[in-house]
């Protein structure tokens, strides 16, 4: 039987749910609040002018670094990915001292960008974006979804919720409260990012694409431009690097240009040097990451069969793009 299932959210747990039920025949709506899919799989087109005036744009990927496959499911998800020339592998050279990534362990990288991995899964999926969805309410004719006080289309027989859990919890109070409050406890990491443009004339750039230091406020720094597909500018080094989470939680509230000034401060210093920056910015991520832990296949996703109600996601599936996929 043909159902109406609306899915809110289009990240990578929104658009993995999204196509396995159209596979399975169903009449699948995607709702987004962005402009696009792909969630924290993000890559950020940054405009800026240069210094003589000329508009320049420079994509940067500031959300997820990658992924890493440990379950044999999503391995052959990514092995699909890779033969379809969707997904790369990317080997970064490390810094010097770093210890290596874990062992065993291969990285990959969605090209030409991060959002395409959602764009792939969602290809011929109905969907509404920008839609931010601020209520879902249950009549007999099924589920209506409201964004911005409007009905958004006709009623649904089913809902799924993919989305970060403080977003979930808003729109689960008041249809299960219980589940509300599971959401609303679910501890997520926040990140702060620097991304920009520095350039690279009269200074070696240093011979490494990822480093994590081992003090400071960085956790991560990487060569965005040195990954799988991604556009390599002479004379121009694309940087991207997240703050730890207990420096970024520490710092939530501060504003923009002094968490910047901070960070480009810690990457001169993991450079050995000064940087010239064309152009930089930061981002706020409040909901990077849930604790790292990885749920037993039950206990991953939320489902009420008498609602038509379901919920999946990073916080619900374990850590990271893995965990997402395998709960949705
Ligand atoms: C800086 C950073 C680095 C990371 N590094 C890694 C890494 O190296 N490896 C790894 O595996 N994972 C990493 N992650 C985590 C990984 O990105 C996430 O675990 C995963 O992408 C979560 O997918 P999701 O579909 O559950 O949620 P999301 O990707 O957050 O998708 C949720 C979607 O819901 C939408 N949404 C929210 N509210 C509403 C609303 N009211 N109405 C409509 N739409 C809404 C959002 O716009 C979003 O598109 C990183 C994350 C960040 C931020």
């Amino acid at each position: 039987m043909v159902r109406r299932i609306a899915v809110i959210g289009a990240g990578i747990a929104g658009a993995t749910c999204a196509q396995a039920l159209v596979q399975a025949g169903h009449a699948v709506h995607v709702f987004d609040k962005a402009r696009g899919p792909g969630g924290r799989l993000a890559t950020r087109r940054m405009a800026w002018v240069d210094v003589d005036g000329q508009p320049c744009t420079t994509r940067l990927d500031h959300g997820a670094l990658g992924m890493a496959a440990q379950s044999a499911a999503f391995q052959a998800f990514v092995e699909r990915g890779v033969q379809a020339g969707w997904l790369a592998e990317w080997s970064p050279r490390l810094a010097v001292g770093d210890p290596p990534l874990d062992p065993g362990t291969r990285f990959h990288v969605p090209v030409p960008d991060m959002p395409e991995l959602c764009r792939r899964l969602l290809r011929g999926v109905a969907a509404t974006w920008p839609c931010a969805v601020d209520g879902l309410h249950s009549n007999p004719l099924g589920w209506q979804v409201q964004a911005g006080g409007q009905r958004q289309g006709a009623p649904f027989d089913l809902v799924v919720l993919a989305l970060p859990p403080a977003q979930a919890a808003a729109l689960l109070a008041p249809l299960q409260s219980e589940w509300a409050r599971r959401a609303a406890l679910a501890p997520m990491q926040p990140c702060w990012t620097l991304m920009g443009v520095a350039a690279t004339a009269g200074a070696a750039p240093p011979g490494w694409d990822l480093a994590r230091p081992a003090a400071g406020p960085l956790a991560w720094v990487m060569r965005s431009d040195a990954r799988p597909g991604r556009a390599r500018v002479p004379g121009q080094a694309h940087w991207v690097a997240h703050a730890r989470a207990g420096w970024s939680r520490q710092h939530l509230e501060q504003a923009p240009d002094w968490v910047a000034q901070q960070l480009r401060a810690a990457l001169a210093e993991q450079v050995g040097g000064r940087v010239e920056w064309l152009h930089s910015t930061v981002h706020r991520w409040r909901y990077a990451l849930p604790q790292a832990r990885r749920a037993e296949p039950a206990e991953s996703f939320w489902w009420d069969a008498g609602q038509g109600l379901g919920v999946c996601g990073d916080f619900l599936g374990g850590c990271g793009v893995e965990g997402a996929w395998l709960s949705a």
